[in-house]
């Protein structure tokens, strides 16, 4: 097999109309728990917890402790938070994969946790995720309840604040066939013919604020993930591989022996990965040294007027702009690399470094600009700083990623397409939102809504809307100051609007507070 280049991430795309809103068909059934209290299966080796170098740590006791029963932690400057060390081993003619995967992580949230809640994308999926073994710093088996997206561990021991942890997980994970048409919703995770994809279904921890493990239950509308950044280094082994397998996967990338790929990312949201079968891959390096990468099939090519129109080569130019445009606007591409991908499933899906783009927008592109295919490329390319760098609540303030990535589409339009900057406002806002909409407010949650709909009318376009009223209550240089001020100061963090609004002057908030009052209020 060969691997041609690789990629870096993902993320991409939704529903004709942006990412995250594929949600709504995989609506699991109501989770079953899986109570777990393992045996002991290893004896407890003698623990001793190790101090971190310029971390306080009391001791519980009132007795002095012995030197064994010390906590001690190993020093952790300048360790990351969380890492994740993974292989998989995936059978490509069985469309499973085995994973071990070691996730270290490394207690900042200054009190002693008892427990650690993963995201367990995958097992919102009857029977796609197998848990065989748990294990934490290697020898002890805890107690957990697995429910849906969420697995809940019991740590055997407590962890002391500046003390790290590790958990071994042995699974099992199967991938569903992409139905036709909208049942292929949620093929992220999932295969056709020619396509493999494990879309974030590496288990990751819940973020964790204000004393609790954040992890909201899934609804009909949108996302509800909530992640910190992690470092993921991850390899891919496949057996029985066909021998023009394009793997897309995000980050560095190295071939570590014949059928095995290792990839690395830091800083990263999520892991995704996809194997395609006949598929094509062209890359292009931006201005500022990012390589791009766009992976497709022979069906994103269509017969124009004047012959083969060339989708793929059109929107792997349209990328590579968007990422050199949005460098300069909102601060440096905060990666290495970006990875476009062909889904095969409706519509698309954004992960750190990689995207989906649906095999629909090419197939249905008509040769210009004014198009989804350019729209939607645009709108997950800039996901790769409104969510992936910038992470957000994305159940509770989905407008922080959304409106600023639909926002970014028609900036880019400005740019390189000012003719087109009508049109977009017409074919994409105004055609769902006139201007009596009264539909609900900027500030509202996911749990609002019951369609894909209304959702993407009050989130994305009124959320379009309202940048463009801030931006005239600004002025152009001023806004645009404001959102990469805003870029650079919550790079790698979980934001929330208020940190948005509060690097505003008092003057400029009195600027804007008639504008912000209307979409937040609806007055
Ligand atoms: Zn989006």
């Amino acid at each position: 097999m060969k691997f041609l280049a690789s990629l870096p991430l993902i993320l991409l795309w939704l529903l004709l109309f942006a990412c995250k809103s594929q949600i709504a068909a995989s609506i699991p059934p109501t989770s079953t728990t899986v109570r777990v209290v393992q045996g002991a299966t290893i004896p407890a080796a003698e623990r001793t917890l190790q101090p971190i170098q310029g971390v306080e740590i009391e001791s519980t006791s009132e007795i002095s402790p012995s030197p064994t029963i010390e906590r001690e932690c190993p020093p952790s400057a300048g360790v990351p938070a969380v890492t994740h060390t993974a292989a998989v081993n995936i059978s490509f003619s069985q469309h499973a994969a085995q994973v071990t995967q070691n996730t270290r992580y490394l207690n900042l949230t200054g009190e002693t946790l008892e427990n650690i809640v993963f995201d367990v994308e995958a097992n919102r999926i009857p029977a796609a995720f197998t848990l065989n073994s748990l294990l934490v710093n290697g020898s002890d088996a805890p107690a957990y309840e697995l429910t849906g997206r969420e697995m809940n561990v019991h740590l055997p021991h407590p962890l002391p604040p500046g003390c790290a942890v590790e958990l071994d997980m042995d699974f099992r994970l199967m991938p569903s066939a992409i139905g036709e048409g909208a049942a292929g919703i949620g093929g992220y995770f999932g295969y056709s013919q020619r396509q493999m994809n494990f879309g974030n279904v590496l288990p990751f921890l819940a973020a964790r604020q204000n004393g609790d493990w954040v992890i909201h239950p899934v609804t009909a509308i949108g996302e509800q993930i909530v992640a910190e950044v992690a470092n993921w280094s991850v390899t891919l082994s496949i057996e029985g591989a066909p021998d023009d397998l394009v793997i897309a996967v995000p980050g560095i990338i190295e071939q570590v022996g014949d059928g095995a790929i290792h990839a690395s990312i830091d800083g990263s949201r999520d892991f995704a990965f996809s194997l395609n079968t006949g598929a094509a891959l062209a890359s292009q390096t931006t201005s500022n040294g990012v390589v791009v990468e766009m992976i497709t099939f022979e069906d994103a090519l269509v017969p124009g007027e004047n012959g083969i129109i060339q989708g793929p080569a059109h929107a792997l130019e349209a990328a590579s702009r968007a990422i050199e445009m949005f460098s300069d606007l909102f601060g440096e591409y905060p990666y290495d690399r970006l990875v476009i991908v062909q889904g095969d499933f409706p519509d698309g899906m954004e992960y750190t470094g990689l995207v989906f783009v649906s095999g629909d927008w090419f197939r249905s592109y008509p040769g210009t600009p004014a198009s989804y295919l350019f729209l939607i490329t645009i709108h997950e390319v800039a996901h790769q700083w409104w969510y992936a760098s910038v992470g957000n609540d994305q159940a509770f303030n989905p407008f922080l990623d959304e409106a600023l990535a639909t926002y970014s589409e028609i900036t880019f339009l400005e740019e390189f397409y000012p003719d087109l900057r009508d049109w977009w406002w017409t074919f994409r806002v105004s055609t769902f939102v006139p201007p009596d909409y009264a539909g609900l407010p900027i500030n509202s949650t996911v749990y609002q809504f019951d369609a894909a709909r209304p959702y993407i009318n009050a989130i994305y376009l009124n959320g379009a809307k309202m940048l463009e009223a801030l931006r005239q209550d600004l002025g152009t240089d001023v806004f645009f100051n404001w959102l990469r001020r805003y870029a650079e100061a919550s790079a790698r963090r979980i934001v929330t609007p208020e940190q948005f609004w509060s690097l505003l002057s008092p003057l400029q908030l009195e600027a804007i507070a008639e504008t912000r009052a209307r979409f937040e209020n609806g007055e």
